[in-house]
């Protein structure tokens, strides 16, 4: 028999969709051109470049100029961060941003901090991984220069307050970034709306190619150059643009945009019968992040007494793709930075379990999962002196 390759890491990286390869083939082909040239061949694949900045504008509710495209979401991550802390220096030196953030985000702010002088504040988050307002409001000084906060997280998938998080910082005049990778595309978002001035995006968590995303940065938004050398991207960004990914990525965000009712009702509720099925069948167990604010294809469970490693392993065994945290921290012993800010003892982190699916899922799958995880997690409790020692004081 064959064995079975099922994928739910969702969360991880996406498959790219049919549609999005086949726009993508004739522009590593017959048009090749490169977007700055004045001939036939550099206006064809500008106006494939100008068509793409539309789609992805349109999945967001900007302008199509407020659209810059980048190497991909930690790319984005690191120029919204260092290009406004550059660019307000004068007017103050600290930043706010959380404990749950991707290490795109994190990472850059340690640099910020240790290379440059900015100081941070990093806010704790309530149990199901949400910032509180009124942390936010208190950690506001006069040298304040920019909030960063995720939109939706990717180990645990919780939505963060956005809407109110914009007003706040529209309110101190305050410059207000959103890593909204996991949700550009997954949830709906209205950058006007939610008073965001600017946004990291990235194409593979959304079906298209990987090493493509897009920085939105609000008209009239002071930030440096990120990449020196070229007047690509209206001198923002330069370098010659990638323009077969840049076209799978406004394939990619355009069926997005389209399928988003469907996707989000298909995979809630793939994803209740996936909680539901294991809570029934697994004592022990929790599911970590918020339940009502939440990206609708994560999952994340904590069992207690074993090791999220080992689950992956027996699983990984079966041709079943998860992951125990985020893919960056797999190979590390450390619990996720994400599970110890929500607060879970260390032992319950370190047993933790992201299911993440996407629109390839099909309720077979999880009925095939629902089926195999109950004997994988018995298997390893019963090797567990954690799980030996509390069975014996009940
Ligand atoms: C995947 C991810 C990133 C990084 O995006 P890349 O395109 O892989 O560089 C940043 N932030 C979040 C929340 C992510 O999930």
């Amino acid at each position: 028999m064959e064995k079975r390759r099922l994928y739910m890491d969702y969360s991880a990286t996406t498959p790219v969709k049919k549609e999005v390869l086949d726009e993508m083939m004739p522009y590593l082909t017959d048009y090749f051109g490169n977007a700055s040239s004045f001939h036939l061949f550099g206006r064809e694949a500008k106006s494939a470049l100008d068509k793409a900045r539309e789609q992805v504008a349109n999945l967001v509710n900007s302008k199509t100029n407020e659209i810059y495209f980048t190497a991909g979401g930690t790319e984005s991550d690191n120029w919204a961060l260092e290009g406004v802390a550059y660019a307000h220096r004068e007017k103050g030196n600290h930043i706010i941003t959380s404990k749950i953030e991707h290490h795109g985000i994190l990472h850059t702010c340690e640099y910020l901090e240790k290379h440059h002088g900015f100081e941070v504040t990093y806010l704790d988050v309530d149990s199901e991984g949400k910032v509180r307002i009124e942390d936010l409001e208190a950690a506001i000084k006069d040298t304040t220069i920019l909030i960063s906060i995720m939109f939706a997280n990717n180990e645990i998938g919780t939505i963060q307050p956005i809407k109110e998080i914009g007003e706040i910082a529209k309110k101190h005049k305050i410059l207000f970034h959103t890593d909204a990778v996991q949700a550009a595309g997954n949830i709906p978002i209205d950058v006007k709306e939610l008073n965001i001035d600017l946004m990291s995006m990235s194409s593979h968590k959304i079906y298209g190619p990987k090493g493509i995303g897009a920085l939105y940065i609000k008209t009239g938004t002071k930030l440096h150059t990120f990449v020196h050398g070229g007047a690509q991207e209206k001198r923002r960004r330069a370098g010659t643009e990638n323009i077969p990914s840049i076209v799978g990525y406004g394939k990619a965000a355009e069926i997005a945009k389209a399928n988003m009712q469907n996707h989000i009702e298909t995979l809630t509720n793939l994803r209740a019968k996936l909680i539901d099925g294991i809570l029934a069948k697994i004592p022990y167990t929790r599911v970590n992040g918020s339940m009502e604010d939440r990206l609708p294809g994560n999952v994340n469970f904590s069992f207690e007494f074993i090791e999220g490693e080992g689950i992956l392993l027996m699983l990984d065994m079966l041709g079943i793709a998860a992951s125990s945290g985020s893919a960056c921290t797999s190979g590390s012993l450390d619990p996720s930075h994400v599970l110890m800010a929500i607060g879970l003892p260390h032992e319950i982190a370190h047993g933790s379990l992201r299911l993440s699916i996407g629109d390839f899922t099909t309720v077979d799958d999880i009925d095939y999962i629902i089926g195999q995880l109950p004997a994988i997690i018995e298997r390893l409790r019963s090797m567990s002196p954690l799980y030996d020692a509390a069975m014996k004081n009940k």
